[in-house]
């Protein structure tokens, strides 16, 4: 009997698909919420002022992957399809990646490190602007970007572990991890700081995340070893829905190993998305924000529209969960 409740278990283990998205809906608002507060006294008020924005709003570009054109290569970039010393290699600047590789196949592979540039030049017309509709919306979104960057699974085409027979472990590292033990972690990450050179800075989240990418799959596999199949994963009841996940226990495992990893990977994001604002705010003059006014009235219905779409949208995720 037991060995047919396990054989069971073991199919239905292998059924049932493993849950998870992005950075976690979780991750991405903690890392926007907790950037406020490594803001500088003349930024502070007007960004706590609209926290609830800033949070609630910092998954929005995960929303659209599907309906938006050309929004899914802003995630991520798989640099190992540019070869081995690709991290190296890479022309930092967009024209000249362009002139390499031509803009289809950088659209093709994800170009999550200009965009980010992008957006920071973005955000910095809109402090120049006094336009408060835009600063918030860019820098929720710059704020996601950064985010992404700083994810090893978002630097390479095997960004779910399905070239290595390791399906799941995108949502397993930036959703399930810190969902369980983020409480634990120090967000304590003292002030921003004034981002000279904005394109080589994302680069560098880049080559932080892409460096982590051999001990994330690495570990994983080892520990796969040590772990019965049933020990690695366990049901968890999510939205009334019975869901496979990683187990506690192999979870636990795994966290251990990474030794931190999670963690750095978060208080980076923290850090960066407060200083590409501070960057844009010092960058457009450093306008005094106590004089701007309150989210315009067609930005706030053009946000519950966005909501709308996306929550009456057909928008079937691929399986990976990708973020
Ligand atoms: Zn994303």
């Amino acid at each position: 009997m037991a060995n047919k409740y396990k054989a069971i278990l073991l199919l239905l283990t292998l059924l049932l698909p493993l849950n998870g998205y992005t950075w976690g809906f979780f991750a991405h608002q903690r890392i926007n919420r907790l950037a406020v507060f490594a803001l500088p006294p003349e930024m502070i008020g007007f960004y706590k002022k609209h926290i609830r924005y800033i949070t609630e709003n910092a998954v929005n570009p995960d929303k659209r992957r599907y309906a938006v054109e050309g929004e899914a290569p802003r995630h991520y970039i798989d640099l190992d399809v540019y070869g081995d010393s690709a991290l190296y290699n890479m022309p930092r600047f967009w024209q000249e990646a362009v002139d390499k590789y031509t803009e289809d196949t950088l659209m093709a592979y994800g170009i999550v490190p200009w965009h980010i540039n992008r957006m920071k030049y973005q955000l910095t017309q809109a402090f120049k602007d006094r336009n408060v509709d835009r600063i918030l919306r860019l820098s929720t979104e710059i704020g996601h970007y950064v985010a992404d960057a700083c994810v090893p699974l978002h630097t390479t085409q095997n960004y779910n572990g399905q070239l290595t027979g390791q399906r799941g472990i995108h949502g397993f590292w930036e959703s399930r991890l810190p969902e369980l033990f983020s409480d634990n972690y120090d967000f304590f990450v003292g002030q921003s700081s004034y981002i000279e050179q904005p394109q080589l800075k994302a680069w560098s989240l880049v080559a932080s995340a892409h460096t982590a990418l051999d001990s994330v799959l690495y570990l994983e596999r080892e520990l796969t070893q040590e772990f019965d199949e049933e020990k690695k994963y366990g049901f968890e009841l999510r939205n009334n829905l019975t869901t496979r996940v990683y187990s506690r226990a192999f979870s636990e495992a795994y966290s251990k190993r990474l030794n931190g990893q999670v963690e750095r990977q978060m208080r980076l994001a923290i850090q960066t998305v407060a200083s590409y604002w501070y960057t844009a705010w010092v960058d457009a003059g450093q306008p005094d924000l106590r004089q701007l006014a309150d989210l315009s009235e067609a930005e706030l219905q053009q946000l519950e529209m966005e909501k709308k779409e996306y929550e009456q949208g057909n928008h079937i995720p691929r399986e990976e969960g990708d973020g």
